[in-house]
């Protein structure tokens, strides 16, 4: 009788300590089932609809650009066509830039830059957040553009020339592309 007694306040221990472990796992499905549908952590594409559209020009190749290469990938679509943001950030510039034409720069989440070149329209401005898929504006043909397309640059800093492959960025954030690559 006295081995039972001590062991009741044993039991009532391991009991809770059972329980507890099974709370603890319930709330961190929860979390991470909350964190699946956040908004602010999803990425998409900056055009809704790749299939209609081809590249115009890929990024990386050799020319006359001020970088020696390509900087960012060409995706040639119809006029007019919505632009958005692939991810969460902040636009750090949104006007006319040069060669860039009308030009939209966010400073995502991670540190990196998105660049969307030769735009028809801005629909945002400077210091606005933003989510994946908010609106940035409208393709067109502004500054060094033959013909309507989108312009998309991926960068480590703001500075021109820091540009990385902006379909691996995409990919490491899980948007795949695989028919837009050569
Ligand atoms: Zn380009």
């Amino acid at each position: 009788m006295t081995t039972y007694r001590t062991s009741t306040p044993l039991r009532r221990t391991l009991l809770h300590a059972i329980a507890s472990a099974a709370l603890g796992s319930v709330i961190s499905l929860t979390v991470a089932q909350t964190a699946l549908a956040a908004p602010a952590d999803s990425w998409t594409r900056p055009i809704k609809t790749w299939s209609h559209y081809r590249v115009s020009s890929p990024y990386g190749v050799r020319g006359t650009w001020q970088a020696g290469h390509h900087t960012g990938i060409d995706l040639a679509v119809r006029n007019g066509t919505r632009v958005r943001s692939v991810g969460s950030g902040t636009v750090v510039l949104a006007k006319r830039s040069g060669a860039y034409g009308n030009a939209v720069t966010i400073r995502m989440k991670d540190g990196r830059y998105t660049l969307f070149g030769h735009l028809s329209r801005i629909t945002v401005r400077p210091g606005q957040k933003v989510g994946a898929r908010t609106r940035l504006g409208y393709t067109g043909t502004t500054g060094r553009a033959t013909g309507p397309h989108l312009h998309f640059e991926v960068r480590t800093s703001r500075r021109y020339g820091s540009d990385i492959n902006p379909l691996t960025y995409l990919a490491r954030h899980g948007v795949h592309l695989p028919f837009l690559l050569h």
